[in-house]
């Protein structure tokens, strides 16, 4: 049987349609329930690309009796978008917080999408001159790479800022705020839920990819043996499974970032220059961790730079 050419042109406009569709209309983003109330969604271990939506990081929410908190809204409005949706589609309870753990795209760039539901964005005091310093090449970077699945992410800046520590009540419900100092970056934030005990920890704590380090290696260090006092029974990383026992689930990352310390201390001490020193350093780590060679030379030159002065 032929078909007429008509039809055939028909259902093949009808099939573009389709497929136009199903990418502009919004899917909830797959949850996972690591413990009662708390959803994560697993980042997948890839660098941000159209194809992911920027969709790198494990981001989430957390349910109170009568509030919704957010815990990173996402590397993209389109992903921020398909976080609210999950959110929608479990609770109406209001957003009443957006939490903001650092400066890095792959966690915060879907905030403009959360604007209407009128949350407090929370983020560190230090988070805002982070923005002011890389928010605008983030952005470009992220054009760049998305194309048009990056259009309606914007920069949002926290509303409340925090030093220390800040408790939140999602009603029945408490979290814990502390502001960290600098590690992963200069401005992390972590969260406890104290019904559960579920301590999410941003990208203070990789697990699987590897550890990229933007703030301070020694800081970093210092930061985990503080983390690793808190009692939670499980974390959430920024990146890796959804979930992992706590504090055990730490003893990767602090191995890998106690080998670059003392590897890169040696290379400084034997007169190695900054730009050869990566191939001495944490060679046992390669193996252990994804992405390897994208980041940890670059892990290297950062704490060359950090640690020559001593
Ligand atoms: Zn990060």
């Amino acid at each position: 049987m032929t078909i007429p050419r008509r039809a055939f042109a028909i259902v093949a406009s009808l099939l573009l349609l389709v497929s136009a569709s199903s990418r502009s209309e919004t899917v909830p983003l797959a949850m996972t329930e690591v413990a009662a109330g708390v959803f994560v969604h697993n980042g997948v271990h890839e660098e941000a690309s159209s194809a992911n939506d920027d969709a790198i990081a494990n981001i989430g929410f957390i349910l109170g009796d009568d509030a919704v908190a957010v815990i990173d809204p996402g590397g993209s409005a389109r992903e921020g978008r398909e976080l609210r949706a999950a959110i929608r589609a479990r609770t109406d309870r209001p957003i009443r917080y957006v939490i903001l753990t650092h400066v890095h795209p792959d966690h915060i760039f879907g905030a403009a999408t959360f604007r209407d539901d009128h949350p407090d964005f929370v983020g560190h005091a230090k988070l805002p001159g982070a923005l002011t310093q890389r928010g605008d090449y983030y952005l470009h970077r992220l054009r760049n790479t998305l194309g048009d699945e990056a259009s309606g992410t914007e920069i949002v800046p926290p509303t409340v800022l925090i030093t220390g520590r800040l408790d939140l009540d999602l009603g029945s419900r408490r979290l814990i705020l502390w502001a960290h100092g600098p590690a992963h970056t200069d401005n992390d934030m972590t969260i406890f839920d104290e019904n559960t005990r579920t301590f999410w920890l941003g990208d203070l704590l990789f697990v699987d990819r590897v550890p990229v380090i933007d703030g301070s290696l020694v800081g970093w260090l210092e930061q985990l043996r503080e983390a690793t006092a808190i009692p939670a029974d499980r974390a959430v990383p920024g990146h890796g499974p959804v979930s992992v026992p706590w504090p055990a689930g730490a003893d990767p990352e602090r191995r890998y970032l106690e080998a670059v310390a003392r590897d890169t201390r040696a290379a400084i001490k034997s007169g190695i220059g900054i730009a050869n020193a990566y191939r001495q350093v944490a060679n046992s780590e390669r193996g252990h961790w994804l992405l390897f060679d994208e980041y940890h030379p670059r892990n290297v030159t950062a704490s060359y730079k950090e640690l020559e002065w001593e």
